[in-house]
């Protein structure tokens, strides 16, 4: 008998429990739908990333005697349709809880003649698993860690594409890479290279409490693009973590993602829509000022060096700095007054590690409006931001080429220079104004 191992962020053939279930008794052949529907919000890093990824698999599994079966076209016509041609036993998969992903696999289910196995997800504990005592879901992350961490995981899955019996059937053809994916530096893709970054980052765990504050510095692990398609399972990295300082961060951060799956899966609406609605009131920029705000922002010219240096990183590697990703936000929001859903959207394009759990939630988080919301009163100062966490001011001169020739700490507020650096826009508001408009509109919502 054969079964389908249909893959989707599960881009791996190790510490794999769907392929582990397919391969019990049976050949196995190993499906991607390239499906538009999902290709579409991506941008050049994350389009190129996949199609990466997916030729990596490919070279994996031909080196164990398969070939990654690709089709394009809708999942509900394309699975069954496979299905068919081999006479498959059934089709495995490993777990979706996002939004999309669970309407789209109750249609493939009702489309096929043979049974949707789900084994596993894309999490070390599933979504819905850890409750409340009375049942609920954990709207604050510090119950949902202590639970999460109690609840505890699986070790890694046994499974050895040596031992599998692979099959396969006709495929087609990967599309070109987007031309912009050029200009673009991304991770190595594909799961050796997944292994081998993170072989590495282990050698820098005890130093990343401090490191992973500092932009400039190599202090994390760079695993998100990875744990996104599911080169890495993160299971595969907890087995890895001790209980150093290093450690318990890393499993901390670990729970992040798996809190805000778990949010995404109890309310699926969060994606669009505010956690907490009362901020939408706030009086956000429209029209012409929003168009002009937007798009100095998104292109790293507001004249706020951390902003625009983040910004920058994100259109040059599709990947931002964790702390930079937060003072960006919270420059659009509270200096520019651009709603939320607007960098949301923007980061969804161009991050390699787009996620909408992770995006939305931590976009929610900073715009005062999500879980565990951070006070809406407490506004990041840039300069301040950037002095603190990139003191000599390497990571500015880094992406903004404009103040290579600026020092620290100068180089946070170049406007106050007696000869700011030709080139470089002068600040596009003035922080103390737009903080003190941003309180003034969010007492004015509270009194009302
Ligand atoms: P490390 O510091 O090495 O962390 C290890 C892993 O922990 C990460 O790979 C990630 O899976 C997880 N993690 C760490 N911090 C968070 C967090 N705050 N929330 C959720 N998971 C976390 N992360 C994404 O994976 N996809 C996104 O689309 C995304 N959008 C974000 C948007 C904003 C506005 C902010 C403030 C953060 C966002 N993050 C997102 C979280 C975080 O910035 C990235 O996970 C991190 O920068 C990835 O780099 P790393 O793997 O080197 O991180």
């Amino acid at each position: 008998t054969t079964n389908v191992l249909w893959l989707r962020r599960d881009l791996r053939l190790h510490d794999h429990p769907a392929l582990l279930e397919a391969a019990r008794g049976a050949e196995v052949l190993p499906l991607f739908v390239l499906d538009h529907a999902l290709l579409r919000p991506s941008g050049a890093a994350r389009t190129t990333f996949l199609l990466r990824s997916l030729r990596a698999l490919d070279d994996d599994l031909r080196r164990h005697g398969g070939a990654l079966v690709v089709r394009h076209g809708r999942p509900e016509d394309v699975v069954p349709e496979v299905a068919r041609e081999v006479d498959a036993s059934a089709v495995h998969v490993s777990a979706d809880f996002g939004p999309y992903g669970q309407a789209r696999d109750a249609r493939v289910e009702a489309a096929l003649h043979v049974p949707l196995v789900a084994t596993g997800s894309p999490y070390a504990v599933a979504p819905g698993r850890v409750t409340t005592k009375a049942g609920g879901h954990f709207q604050v992350f510090g119950p949902f860690y202590r639970a999460w961490a109690e609840h505890g995981w699986r070790a890694p899955a046994d499974s050895d594409p040596a031992r599998v019996a692979w099959r396969t059937a006709r495929s087609d053809d990967l599309p070109d890479e987007p031309a912009a994916a050029h200009d673009l530096r991304l991770p190595t893709a594909g799961e050796e290279a997944a292994h081998t970054a993170w072989d590495d980052f282990r050698d820098r765990l005890s130093d990343y409490a401090e490191d992973r504050e500092r932009p400039a510095v190599e202090g994390t692990s760079r695993m998100s693009a990875y744990l996104k398609l599911g080169t890495l399972h993160p299971r595969t990295l907890l087995a890895d973590l001790g209980h150093d300082e290093g450690s318990d961060t890393y499993r901390r951060e670990l729970a992040w993602r798996e809190f805000y799956a778990a949010v995404l899966h109890a309310r699926p609406e969060s994606a669009r829509t505010y956690l907490h609605p009362q901020l939408q009131a706030m009086p956000y920029a429209t029209g012409r000022t929003l168009e002009t705000r937007l798009q100095a922002w998104a292109r790293g010219e507001t004249g706020y060096p951390i902003v625009d240096a983040g910004m920058r990183q994100l259109l040059g590697e599709g990947w931002m700095h964790n702390r930079v990703r937060m003072i960006v936000a919270s420059f659009l929001v509270k200096d520019l007054h651009v709603e939320w859903t607007h960098g949301a959207r923007h980061f969804m394009h161009h991050l390699v590690d787009g996620d909408l759990a992770s995006n939305q939630h931590n976009w929610q988080w900073v715009a005062g409006c999500g879980t565990d919301a951070a006070p809406y009163f407490r506004i990041f100062n840039p300069v301040t931001q950037g002095r603190k966490f990139d003191p000599a001011g390497d990571y500015v001169r880094r992406w903004v080429p404009e103040l290579a020739d600026v020092a620290a700490p100068k180089v946070h507020e170049p406007w106050t220079l007696p000869e700011p650096p030709a080139g470089y826009p002068a600040p596009i508001v003035d922080h103390a104004t737009e903080r003190a408009a941003s309180l003034a509109a969010y007492d004015a919502l509270r009194g009302r």
